[in-house]
């Protein structure tokens, strides 16, 4: 089969490799669409080196949906047929662990262990490829309605709502969400559904006009001082929960001043280095500031929710390419190139 693989460090490669074979919980599904997530690019220039990957070569790809074409021996006990859609995500825990039993898979103790755990695209060989074999504990039926598309971006959608679920959020407060990416946008539609009151969103250009499209309140962070703005709009008292989407220097010290006193941080971004945080504030004024990893048990809620904000959803995908044209996928949405936002690849070409 084709596949993307990482064949070392800065060297992703279209291959012709194995089929995998199918474990006992897991299914080989065919894979309609992939798309690519920020993450990816992060891992081929080896930010991460020794942790993601930790070997060499890997398939990257780890935002997913397909169609179920060979179950695992136990797998039908399960519910799962031949020709079900799924969506997949990037995580599996080893369901043993004391987090795992918990409900907190994504951060298993048992994390990176060779054979009790998986993370799809990362250390595992994940979903740029026409198949992927996958835990079933890591993918969801996917409604009729919603494309193939659209369910690829389950995996970071899921991650928002856990973001936004850590925070605490209560039905009319404001909020900010801080980055005007997919997954600030994506936050939008969910703190929405979630009942926040005013959402502002940080951002610039095209990405934060889809904000306010999606009813946000936009702040454009290159002509306003956003802490300014925020102070003035809600009387000097900040806004109750962050989410903090832009992992960078200015937005995580803007999350620590925008927030109420007895609010929340919450945030998904992965700064490349450590940045300073004021932490005699945080302290002094009871501020949550909450890490949040991955999507643990959030993927189908996330899918019901989305299937109500389809076309919001879709509009947000703006470019899909063939397995073949991946270089020219990836420079464009590196680039943010022709206002790209979700750009999906078709490992298995365009369906009929
Ligand atoms: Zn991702
Ligand atoms: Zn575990």
């Amino acid at each position: 089969m084709k596949a993307l693989q990482l064949v070392a460090a800065n060297d992703l490669q279209l291959k012709e490799v194995e089929i995998p074979k199918v474990g006992e919980n897991e299914v080989l599904c065919k894979v309609w669409s992939t798309s690519i997530c920020g993450t990816d690019q992060h891992i081929i220039d080896n930010y991460y080196p020794g942790y993601w990957p930790k070997s060499f070569p890997i398939i990257l790809g780890h935002e997913w949906s397909g169609e179920i074409v060979e179950l695992g021996k136990n797998s039908d006990k399960f519910g799962w047929n031949v020709g079900d859609r799924v969506a997949g995500i990037a995580n599996v825990g080893c369901g043993h662990c004391k987090n795992c039993l918990e409900g907190r898979w994504t951060i298993c103790l048992n994390y990176g262990k060779k054979d009790i755990h998986q993370m799809y695209g990362h250390i595992t060989n994940g979903a740029y490829a026409e198949y992927i074999s996958v835990s079933i504990k890591s993918i969801a039926k996917v409604p009729d309605d919603m494309s193939h598309n659209l369910a690829a971006c389950m995996d970071p959608i899921s991650i928002a709502l856990h973001m936004i679920e850590r925070s605490g959020l209560k039905i009319g407060e404001d909020v900010l969400i801080n980055g005007s990416g997919a997954q600030g946008l994506y936050s939008v539609i969910l703190a929405k559904a979630m009942g926040a009151n005013r959402i502002f969103i940080s951002g610039s250009g095209s990405r934060l006009m889809k904000g306010a499209e999606l009813g946000a309140i936009p702040i454009d962070y290159k002509k306003e001082n956003v802490v300014d703005y925020i102070m003035e709009a809600t009387d000097g008292l900040g806004v109750m929960r962050v989410f903090e989407c832009t992992g960078t220097e200015l937005g995580i010290n803007q999350a620590c001043h925008v927030v109420s006193r007895g609010g929340c941080i919450s945030t998904i971004s992965l700064p490349k280095d450590d940045v300073k945080i004021p932490i005699r504030q945080i302290v002094l004024d009871e501020i949550d500031l909450h890490g949040s990893r991955a999507n643990p048990n959030t993927l189908p809620r996330a899918i019901l929710v989305a299937d109500q904000h389809i076309e919001a959803l879709d509009s947000m995908i703006t470019h899909v390419f063939s397995i073949e044209d991946y270089q020219k996928a990836f420079s464009i949405f590196n680039g943010r190139l022709e206002d790209s936002l979700k750009v999906v690849i078709k490992p298995n070409g365009f369906e009929k």
